[in-house]
């Protein structure tokens, strides 16, 4: 049986047996929606793990994007990187807004806080920064900028769950930080989401939003919309929080084989993890150099398929050369050469809690035996 394919995701799955007296609970309260005991429950319990105290659950992890940016009334342009799901940058143009694509830093594929600087005109409100592959963003350096500038921030921390800098959760980083608990991700609700803000009067605003805006049976305080989690979702989260330490754990055992296995490959570079640091694991990316590796990103791309190693080219193409983007001045290859580069060279190695020492010797030797 050699020959399964090795998938690059694979959702982390709460047993049936754990999960079906949520089930029975459920089915006895007969509420399945609006803000009930499982959903409670689970906010709780994520503001905990996660060492954050204001969160709010979403029924994805871009409805949380879009309210983010509506909860903090940002107009005109929003610094954004081109590097990540085009999630980040739909978000912005579905609320009317102008996407500026940044160039990133090849140390980390995130926002290069210099270059922030160079792209803000009297139109900028805000950054829109991705902690990308859960890598920290340069927060420090991006928040003074912010604070310089006046300038709103809100994360993207789509891959950045529970990732901490010196014991720190990432999660409490400038004004808003949003998850995303799809499926694919580290930790999932099946679909799901969620906003992290700093205070009870934001969160409550927040929490409007995602319900119409209803602050009342009879009062609508804003254009609100409908992105509230379900009962079964968030049982299914409540399971599913209490196997993530062991998932995180057997990812971080993979990437450490990876990492070890392709050190001193010419042309295939990885990025460094830096002291303090504690990630999450959630990807495996690798940068193929054509010239050095003898081979392109494409061409091992498809080798690996070929022998049923399905990686991803995760982030390729880059968001701002798709159709609905490529216009605008921001999206020029020549003001993105670095994220134009990762793009062509990235691929996202398999990597999830499911993986055996058989499937990962697979995946290396779909690399190292040419
Ligand atoms: C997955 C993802 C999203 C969107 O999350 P969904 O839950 O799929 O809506 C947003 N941003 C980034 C960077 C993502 O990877």
């Amino acid at each position: 049986m050699t020959n399964d394919f090795i998938s690059v995701t694979s959702p982390l799955l709460p047993s049936l047996e754990e999960f079906e007296p949520f089930l029975k609970d459920i089915w006895d309260r007969k509420w399945l929606t609006n803000n009930g005991h499982y959903h409670q429950e689970l906010e709780k319990a994520l503001a905990e793990y996660l060492g954050v105290e204001y969160i709010s659950l979403f029924t994805n992890g871009t409805l949380p994007l879009i309210t983010a940016l509506q909860a903090m009334r940002i107009t005109g342009e929003v610094i954004t990187t081109p590097y990540s799901f085009v999630a980040t940058t739909h978000s912005i143009w579905w609320n009317g807004l102008t996407p500026v694509f940044v160039d990133v830093d090849p140390a980390t594929g995130n926002l290069d806080p210099q270059k922030i600087e160079e792209a803000i005109t009297p139109k900028t409100t805000a950054i829109m920064p991705v902690h990308v592959y859960g890598n920290p963003c340069d927060i420090e350096a991006i928040q003074e900028i912010a604070d310089r500038y006046g300038l709103a921030v809100i994360y993207d921390a789509a891959h950045a769950f529970n990732v901490k800098v010196n014991g720190h959760t990432i999660l409490d980083a400038g004004d808003m930080n949003t998850l995303s608990f799809h499926a694919t991700k580290t930790y999932n609700t099946v679909e799901g989401g969620a906003l992290i803000c700093h205070d009870a009067r934001t969160k409550k605003r927040i929490d409007y939003l995602k319900n119409f805006g209803f602050a009342g049976e009879t009062t609508v305080v804003a254009p609100g919309i409908n992105s509230k989690m379900d009962e079964i979702r968030a049982a299914y989260g409540l399971c599913n929080l209490k196997h993530i330490d062991g998932a995180i754990a057997a990812r971080k055992k993979v990437a450490s084989v990876y990492r070890k296995a392709l050190a001193n490959i010419p042309g295939i570079s990885m990025f460094k993890e830096r002291d303090g640091v504690s990630y999450n694991y959630s990807y495996f990316p690798i940068f193929v150099n054509e010239a050095e590796y003898g081979m392109s990103r494409d061409a091992l791309y498809e080798k690996m398929k070929s022998q049923n190693v399905l990686g991803r080219r995760y982030f390729y193409p880059l968001i701002s050369d798709f159709a609905m983007y490529r216009g605008l001045p921001s999206a020029t290859k020549v003001n993105l050469p670095v994220a134009t580069r990762m793009a062509n060279e990235v691929i996202c190695l398999p990597m999830h809690a499911g993986l055996t020492d058989k499937d990962v010797e697979r995946v290396l030797n779909a690399i190292l035996i040419k």
